[in-house]
């Protein structure tokens, strides 16, 4: 039986009449139905997920993504949601995060991340034993997860500079397994992973999912790393990151027109350009912020609106970094704008 979209309790029946609650008591305790995707995401912002979960084993999870696959149903992987936007109709299907997956270890100068263990508490923890590597993405809202998938880049630093290898479960023959992927540089750029996939596929599952990543790290004086992190974090106050809730920069800053998109946005005068709730930081060109009230939708609009002013002020179209998830009324849903 396939999943049918726009059938907002189908999940429901079908979790209700298969096995795995019996299976993973655990687990199934942890299920909820119509999860509001406000509590995830920290825009704050987006409807309801129909099933959503946070398994804390990679047993949970394979047994979650192969009934998920068996019926059709889209499944959605987050982690600390602070790049993302959800529709304001919420997500059809399942929304399962990692955030439970916060294992921490080291080898050597290996040191390797549960995915949904917060990269805060990865780089404070590399702080205290005196390793460098990771201090620049002090402050960087989300999961270990998210920021491999992404491809985080703070001060000059990106993850591709310190990855090392993931544990990942793919889906392949079939069947979901866990695989080892090394780093490979051509597979790497500016934002880019070789994770990256534009969201579910019911017909081949999931994306692969990124159980752990190992990074690579140096011994170095703990004084010294705390003084980058410190710098780091101050700077992402003064530049207002936390003032409002936000997904971070709205669009890839890779500097192909020469100049910042920030900068860009502030030329063409959009600095307080408004749309319902949603704004463009009166701060900031490249920050959208909720003002409180925000819709998707508002956020939505307002980014489309920026992108047009923008191409026919310069001739540029910017391009988005924050995925855009969920139901959206227009014909290009589930696809990054
Ligand atoms: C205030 C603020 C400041 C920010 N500053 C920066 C910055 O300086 N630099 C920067 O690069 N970003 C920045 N961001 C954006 C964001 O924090 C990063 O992109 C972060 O790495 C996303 O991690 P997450 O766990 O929240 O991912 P989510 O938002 O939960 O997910 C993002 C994408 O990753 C996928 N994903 C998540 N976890 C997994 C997994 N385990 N396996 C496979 N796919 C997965 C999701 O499907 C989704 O497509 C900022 C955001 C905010 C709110």
């Amino acid at each position: 039986m396939g999943y049918t979209a726009g059938i907002m309790n189908n999940v429901r029946k079908l979790w209700e009449k298969c096995n795995i609650a019996r299976e993973f008591p655990r687990l199934a305790e942890r299920v909820r139905f119509d999860e509001p995707m406000t509590l995830h995401t920290t825009f704050r912002v987006g409807g309801p997920a129909d099933f959503y979960v946070e398994p804390d084993s990679v047993e949970e999870l394979t047994a979650l993504l192969s009934f998920f696959h068996e019926e059709s149903v889209p499944v959605w992987i987050t982690g600390g949601g602070s790049n993302l936007v959800i529709s304001d109709h919420g997500l059809r299907g399942a929304c399962v995060s990692l955030a439970a997956f916060r294992s921490i270890s080291l080898q050597d100068t290996l040191v390797s991340a549960g995915a949904g263990l917060p990269v805060d508490e990865l780089v404070s923890w590399c702080a205290e034993r005196g390793l460098s590597g990771l201090e620049q993405f002090a402050g960087l809202p989300g999961t270990v997860g998210g920021a491999v998938y992404m491809n985080a880049r703070c001060y000059d630093r990106s993850v591709s500079d310190v990855f090392f290898r993931a544990e990942v479960l793919v889906f392949h023959e079939g069947r979901y397994t866990v695989e080892v992927v090394d780093r490979k540089e051509e597979e790497w750029g500016y934002k880019k992973s070789p994770f990256q996939d534009c969201g579910p596929k019911p017909d081949r599952g999931t994306p692969p999912v990124v159980l752990s990543a190992v990074f690579s790290v140096v011994p170095a004086d703990t004084e010294t790393i705390l003084a980058v992190m410190d710098r780091c974090v101050r700077d992402r106050e003064q530049k207002g990151h936390f003032r409002y809730p936000s997904a971070g920069s709205m669009f890839k800053n890779n500097r192909a027109f020469g100049k910042s998109s920030g900068q860009i946005i502030d030329e063409a005068g959009l600095r307080g350009f408004t749309v319902g709730g949603a704004q463009v930081a009166p701060w900031h060109g490249n920050l959208i912020i909720n003002r409180g009230n925000a819709s998707a939708e508002d956020i939505r609009r307002l980014v489309e609106q920026v992108r047009t002013a923008v191409y026919e002020k310069t001739g540029f179209l910017l391009e988005t970094e924050v995925v855009f998830a969920g139901e959206w009324q227009r014909a290009e849903k589930d696809e990054n704008l």
